[in-house]
């Protein structure tokens, strides 16, 4: 028999309710193995005992004649949640000795539909950037070559999924971070439309744009994850007050008019020209057309659609979110949570010195540019502006989805870069966000599947990702045609060699 790192959840869920292994079993399992590729940067803290715990409780839950797919499996979460059970940092020093009195809501819904928590996952600073490099604890790395990212913010859950240390974990994704560390790493990842999973307890960065959602291997994995950790939370002033959806379910509903060889017959996918431009990468080019052409074959249609402000996307979404983290990021003065430094003057004195010490340069400059384009003689200029171009880009999306029901292309415009290769040039990271921000301005439901690999050049070999787009509350549309693709073909099954 394979062991179980080898095993998708639903698997391992199966595996479960046959009683072939325990939630204890599995726990000891993938505990050992985060221990053992220490090295790979994906884990900022584990606690074994309160692990095996919660194992313990789900198996005794089970033994009660309790069921449910998620109950007994492990899992691990993205340390922009915040836990009881271990520190929650968001990366920076700021954190670092922060343990929270309660679990973010996302935690404690995965909880009770009975998963365990093995760990709290790297990631950049306050989810800012995308390389995971921001991260005050050092670097994840991506697991398909030691000496690149694994992509960012959420490049530890990425990192950790795509060389099977933990079955699925969560992640957040303000204009790209579950997209694109999905798409570097070669896993499957869902930001859904932006309050369906609540932010109670999600460390904030930029409230208008943050949005919970979960890495996994596939589809039909991630379907189980969202049904448990989304649906109306009263908790957030800007969650969804819809009914809880079965997203595996839906998933496995046949479309109309669909047959078993055409599973997407009928469904009219929307390319967007400026998702192609001269400038993408021929081998990221390459696969995200090799994976049209299968949708193509599943039975869906292509047609021509466009996004005529894609590029803009990026000034917008960096003024905005800039702007927001300035506001939010004010609560850490050193008064009452987080760093306070050892010695001051006066009063103000401690706040800037606690703040200089323990917030790293991409976040103090987020600060500066969100302090700036907020301020009295630039809000009409700057904030202003990138908001109503926040609105056209949102109703571009409309004018689409009038010709299409989801929209494909590409996650970024190149495969995972090697550490340090953006060393001081903090816009050419921005630069990289240009297909993730239109769908995260809009608020959109967006995903990254496995489809393919880079076939030669400087990235040959590493994991390329197609990006699906749909309109409001559509997740259940994406993750459906994402597992048809799924059904037809293996990228998302591949393993990184040591692994
Ligand atoms: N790369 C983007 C940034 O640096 C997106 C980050 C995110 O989605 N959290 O802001």
């Amino acid at each position: 028999m394979s062991a179980p790192h080898e095993w998708s959840v639903v698997e391992l869920g199966r595996a479960l309710a046959a009683g072939e292994t325990s939630s204890v079993e599995l726990t000891r399992h993938f505990l050992d193995r985060l221990e053992t590729h220490r090295d790979l940067g994906a884990v900022l803290s584990l606690d074994p005992e309160a692990a095996l715990e919660q194992a313990r409780a789900a198996d005794a839950r089970r033994a009660g004649g309790a069921a449910g797919a998620l109950l007994g499996v492990p899992i691990a979460h993205k340390d922009i949640f915040v836990t009881r059970a271990l520190p929650s940092t968001a990366g920076s020093r700021m954190l670092e000795q922060y343990r929270s009195p309660f679990d973010a809501t996302v935690v404690h819904r995965l909880a009770d539909a009975g998963t365990v928590t093995l760990a709290k996952l790297n990631c950049d600073e306050f989810a800012m950037g995308s390389s995971n490099e921001n991260s005050a604890f050092g670097p994840a790395l991506n697991p398909w070559d030691r000496a690149r990212v694994p992509g960012g913010s959420s490049g530890g859950s990425a990192a950790a999924v795509a060389a099977r240390l933990v079955p699925a974990a969560t992640g957040t994704d303000t204009g790209g971070s579950i997209r694109q560390p999905a798409s570097f790493s070669g896993v499957t990842g869902i930001k859904p439309t932006y309050g369906v999973c609540s932010r109670y307890g999600m460390v904030a960065f930029a409230s208008s744009l943050d949005q919970a959602g979960p890495m996994a291997r596939s589809a039909e994995d991630c379907a189980l994850l969202l049904s448990a950790m989304s649906g109306f939370d009263p908790l957030d002033a800007t969650s969804a007050d819809r009914p809880a959806q079965d997203f595996h379910a839906q998933l496995l509903q046949p479309r109309s008019g669909a047959s078993a060889s055409r599973p997407l017959a009928g469904l009219r996918v929307g390319l967007p020209s400026e998702f192609f431009p001269a400038a993408l990468a021929a081998d990221v080019d390459g696969a995200v057309r090799a994976a049209l052409a299968e949708l193509e074959k599943l039975g869906a249609t292509l047609v021509d659609v466009s996004l005529p402000r894609t590029e803009l996307s990026i000034p917008v979404y960096y003024i905005i979110a800039p702007a927001e983290a300035s506001s939010n990021l004010s609560r850490y003065d050193g008064v009452r949570y987080g760093h306070r430094a050892a010695q001051y003057k006066d009063l103000l004195d401690m706040y800037k010195k606690s703040r200089s010490e323990a917030f790293g340069p991409e976040v103090k400059r987020r600060i500066m540019i969100g302090t700036y384009v907020l301020s009295h003689g630039y809000y009409d200029a700057y904030y202003l502006q990138a908001q109503k171009l926040r609105r056209m880009i949102a109703d571009d999306f409309q004018r689409c989805f009038a010709q299409c029901d989801l929209i494909a292309g590409p996650v970024a415009p190149s495969v995972a870069w090697k550490l340090g290769a953006q060393g001081d040039d903090p816009v050419a990271a921005y630069l990289a966000d240009i297909f993730t921000l239109p769908a995260s301005l809009a608020g959109l439901p967006g995903m990254s599947v496995p489809a393919g690999f880079a076939a030669s050049g400087e990235g040959a070999g590493m994991p390329v990702g197609l990006q699906l787009i749909g309109n409001y509350f559509q997740e259940g549309l994406l993750l459906q045609t994402a597992h048809a693709f799924q059904q037809a073909t293996d990228w998302h099954r591949r393993v990184p060699g040591g692994f």
